[in-house]
């Protein structure tokens, strides 16, 4: 695949192009903060993001999915997937789509999940600015990103832009580009490289020194209901985590009572029912009924569970649930580096 050139001035021609041909998803200013949203024009673009409120999972897997709607005449698949470009994702949230590939993928194929992927081109950008909770730089450093369709980096004068499919390929027929040299290629690395250098936070450890004592760690209840003593089980941990994928399942029915509509929603297992099952005749077991064992579980799936399934955490260092949780306790690095240290 070709690694190319756009001069800073052709770059909003390119997006006006790709716009005109799809619809092109990108991060975009709401207030102070960024959403990833549908572009209207290549002036909302900001690829000075810092970091996103949600995760760009919602374009394949949306708070509220329809799976199947029903009617007299029977149930019909609810999917309507449409080609479309994600664009300047950053690299912490490739990696989380591509764990999040990983699970939909294994044992119940996820159809609906898989069906927006594979309509998805996903267009990478380098972190120009690094978010106040970051440690995406100390995280999983084992395992590279690789579900994206393109690379872009911002250097002096304009962009790299490193195809790594057919698809990433396609999209320089939208812009001139022209191929980058040496030079250019080799500032693209050490602007990447540099990035790095900025998170604000650091885990002292590695996976795999991390999964052990966090996993010696479970039977400590004390350090774990310490740990949540002041969690309100909110869920924001959850629901901002590019690596959380949990649902529930609603059949809703419409005032006709002969249609409706099958629906998953984003659930959260920091919430206080998520581990709360029926044993019939109105009798209920709550599994994971303290803060503690609901915090524990958290940390046990970001740092542990996953690991072997995944070459490493479930985690990759965005800093979204530090800055979400009002207690300010959900940060993984606080959390792991006393673990480390007790
Ligand atoms: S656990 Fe926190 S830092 Fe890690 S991926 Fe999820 S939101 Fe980001
Ligand atoms: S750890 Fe923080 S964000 Fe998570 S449920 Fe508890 S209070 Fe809410």
């Amino acid at each position: 695949m070709t690694t190319s050139f756009i001069r800073s001035d052709d770059l909003t021609a390119f997006l006006a192009a790709m716009l005109e041909a799809t619809p092109v998803y990108g991060p975009v200013a709401k207030r102070s903060r960024f959403v990833f949203d549908r572009l209207e024009s290549p002036e909302e673009l900001r690829l000075d993001y810092d970091v996103t409120i949600l995760p760009p999972r919602k374009l394949f897997f949306s708070p509220a999915q329809d799976l199947l709607r029903f009617d007299e005449a029977g149930p019909a698949a609810a999917l309507e997937p449409v080609e479309k470009v994600l664009f300047g994702v950053h690299f912490y949230d490739v990696k989380a789509i591509d764990q999040t590939d990983v699970l939909f993928a294994e044992r119940n194929y996820d159809v609906n999940y898989m069906a927006h992927r594979q309509t998805t081109t996903i267009v990478a950008a380098n972190i120009q600015n690094v978010s106040g909770r970051a440690f995406f730089a100390s995280v999983g450093t084992e395992v590279r990103p690789k579900g994206h369709d393109a690379f872009l980096t911002a250097v002096d004068g304009g962009y790299v832009l490193e195809a790594r499919t057919e698809r990433g390929e396609a999209l320089l027929g939208y812009g001139a580009f022209r191929p980058a040299t040496e030079a250019e290629i080799d500032e693209a690395a050490r602007v990447n490289a540099a990035a790095l250098e900025r998170c604000p936070e650091k885990l002292e450890h590695g996976t795999a020194e991390i999964a052990a004592k966090v996993r010696a760690a479970f039977s400590d209840d004390d350090l774990w209901s310490d740990l949540a003593k002041d969690c309100f089980s909110c869920g924001s941990c959850n629901t901002v985590c590019p690596t959380c994928y949990c649902f529930d399942v609603e059949d809703t029915w419409n005032v006709d009572q002969a249609s409706g509509q099958r629906t998953r929603f984003w659930d959260a297992c920091l919430t206080e029912d998520f581990a709360k099952v029926s044993l019939g005749e109105g009798a209920t077991e709550n599994f994971r009924e303290t803060p503690g064992a609901r915090f524990r579980h958290r940390i046990m799936r970001k740092a542990v569970y996953l690991n072997p399934k995944l070459g490493g955490p479930a985690c990759v260092g965005c800093g979204r649930c530090s800055a979400a949780c009002t207690a300010d306790i959900a940060d993984p690095v606080r959390v792991i580096n006393r673990i480390m240290a007790s």
